[in-house]
């Protein structure tokens, strides 16, 4: 352990991320073990994009090490989601009913949901259930007003920091890290450190 590691970043993406194009070819699994920049560690790729490989992908994100995590699109995804055991899911919940009722469900697997980057998507946090962790997110965190956006829930849900990193050098999470000292926010560890 380091003093230079955060302490934990699970959204992550890799090359397995293969449709999007933001994600750059050296953004290896391998590379993202190599670089140790927190101490807890997840992959996140998009779940839409790993489908039809999931066994594949969870080999190759456990034979590094790391946690075993995805991100799932809406809730068109989810019931084929819950059919590939993982550590962890995230979430992106658009402001419809439909995607609510799909953090239900995909609360009742038993393993932590992440509401990605609410901000980002307008998702209405006053309809999220309590029970799942809620993202700071390096990516998207600066392009709102963060204490109006996440000030009025500080007290309602435990939250999470993340780089979503697309790229090698996106393993950051300063400005989510400055939003959370802003909100008085604490993180929450979600796995033990690695
Ligand atoms: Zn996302
Ligand atoms: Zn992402």
């Amino acid at each position: 352990m380091s003093a230079s590691q955060l302490a934990q970043d699970l959204h992550i993406h890799t090359t397995w991320s293969h449709a999007d194009s933001s994600v750059v070819p050296e953004q290896t699994i391998e590379l993202i073990a190599a670089a140790e920049h927190a101490r807890i560690r997840g992959i996140s790729d998009h779940f839409e994009h790993i489908a039809d490989r999931f066994d594949a992908y969870r080999r190759a994100v456990s034979a590094a090490g790391l946690r075993v995590g995805t991100e799932i699109d809406g809730h068109r995804s989810v019931p084929a989601a819950l059919d590939c055991p993982c550590d962890y899911r995230i979430f992106h919940c658009y402001d419809q009913g439909a995607d609510y009722r799909a953090l239900e469900s995909l609360l009742a697997d038993d393993i932590p949901v992440i509401v990605a980057h609410p901000n980002a998507l307008d998702t209405d946090l006053e309809r999220v259930p309590n029970e799942c962790l809620i993202e700071l997110n390096n990516r998207y965190i600066w392009r709102c007003d963060w204490m109006a956006f996440y000030g009025p829930y500080r007290n309602r849900f435990r939250f999470v920091i993340s780089s979503d990193a697309h790229q090698p050098n996106w393993l950051g999470q300063s400005i989510a890290r400055l939003a959370a000292r802003e909100l008085g926010i604490e993180e929450t560890l979600v796995f033990e450190p690695d």
